[in-house]
């Protein structure tokens, strides 16, 4: 028997609690049971979101839910402005051209944070952009963006919509849906919410529910009306993913338990830790200091180690599945999740895990470096 630990940003691993519930035998999805359930579900999304606005709630993975924003918010042939710096912002960008939008491309290398400036710029160049979109936490590259700033500039166009992906970022990065202006944001269930993948949701300001009555591109299972409408009187147009439905309200009971604020602290610690605990071990890491977020950290491989043997290694030997690079950083970086129900010895753990592997494949570091200095942080102690 090994002992297997899942320490990536997506899918992440499911406490016990949400495990057990989601073990019941199934209920019907037009009963006051279910009804019950998906009210609180929709509440408690809410305060994750920190929004008033509409959330709905879709069975899909992510990607639904990036494309239910786009089918819902424009017409053919209408300007949005991409900013991308990773492969969430590169999907972004194909599924506005799947559907025949005209892309301002604004990209940026993998290792640079979206910059608000260029947003205001593109916007004076292109008055007629229906949507600017946005990913706050890539998780191909662990980067921050700052959409509290770009929310703050696409308030002043009464007819663009701000899309967000914060898939990785709501439960682990502060994301203010209302303070900020941010119209679209949406997450899924398999990242921050603790839940098994197969759940999407979005909130709909005002602005974006007035794109969408403008709105002529073609859609049916992803049209928000039908969810609106459903959602309202406590049910939902086609059969739900229940079983899922009922696992969010355990995992979103445990984070009103812990309190936002807290879970959101919670994750930049574990995130400050990992952090430290690579540089100790003179590892380098990929993200810009002014844009890390606190779901995942990207880690240069170091120089004459294989990085497909690091994730391999310390999947088959130790157990500990972290992720690699995606795209061209196949190889070239790996990344270590921290993103919903992680506590300090699941940081602890892979980096002694990390400690082990590298010294196998015979990279020199001072052993016990790493966990020495995630130690530190925890503790509060300055070595
Ligand atoms: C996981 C993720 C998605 C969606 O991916 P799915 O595999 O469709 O769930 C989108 N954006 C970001 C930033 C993600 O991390």
């Amino acid at each position: 028997m090994q002992k297997k630990y899942l320490m990536t940003p997506g899918p992440t691993p499911v406490p016990a609690e949400v495990l057990l519930k989601t073990a019941e035998p199934i209920i019907h999805h037009r009963t006051p049971d279910f009804s019950a359930a998906l009210r609180s579900a929709i509440d408690n999304l809410k305060y994750v979101f920190e929004t008033k606005n509409d959330v709905l709630l879709f069975a899909s993975s992510g990607t639904g839910v990036m494309e239910a924003a786009i089918v819902n918010c424009f017409c053919a042939g209408d300007t949005v402005i991409v900013a991308r710096n990773g492969k969430f912002g590169d999907r972004q960008k194909a599924i506005s051209e799947a559907y025949g939008l005209n892309v301002i491309d604004l990209s940026y290398d993998w290792t640079e944070t979206v910059k608000p400036a260029d947003i205001q710029a593109a916007l004076k160049e292109n008055p007629d952009a229906r949507g600017v979109i946005v990913t706050q936490s890539e998780t191909s590259t662990g980067v921050l963006n700052d959409v509290k700033a770009v929310g703050a500039i696409v308030k002043d166009y009464p007819d663009t919509v701000l899309i967000v992906d914060s898939i990785t970022g709501i439960g682990a990065v502060e994301c203010k849906t209302d303070e900020w202006g941010l119209d679209v944001v949406m997450t899924g269930s398999q990242k921050g919410l603790m839940l098994p993948p197969g759940l999407g949701a979005l909130s709909v300001s005002e602005k974006a529910w007035r794109a969408y009555e403008r709105s002529t591109l073609p859609k049916f299972y992803f049209d928000w009306m039908k969810y609106k409408k459903s959602i309202d009187k406590d049910t939902t147009p086609f059969t739900p993913a229940v079983t899922l439905i009922l696992g969010l309200n355990v995992a979103l009971q445990m984070i009103r338990e812990e309190g936002l604020e807290n879970t959101i602290k919670r994750h930049s610690l574990l995130a400050d830790a990992t952090r430290k605990g690579c540089e100790a071990l003179g590892l380098k890491l990929f993200a810009p200091a002014d844009g890390r977020g606190s779901a995942v950290t990207p880690v240069w491989v170091p120089e004459g180690v294989d990085g497909k043997e690091i994730v391999k290694t310390l999947k088959e030997r130790y157990g500990v599945t972290i992720a690699g690079g995606q795209d061209h950083l196949v190889g070239k970086i790996f990344r270590i999740g921290h993103l919903g129900y992680f506590g300090e010895f699941d940081i602890i753990t892979t980096l002694a895990a990390l400690e082990m592997t590298l010294a196998g494949l015979g990279y020199k570091f001072e052993r016990g470096a790493g966990i020495k200095a995630a130690e530190a942080v925890f503790m509060g102690i300055d070595e």
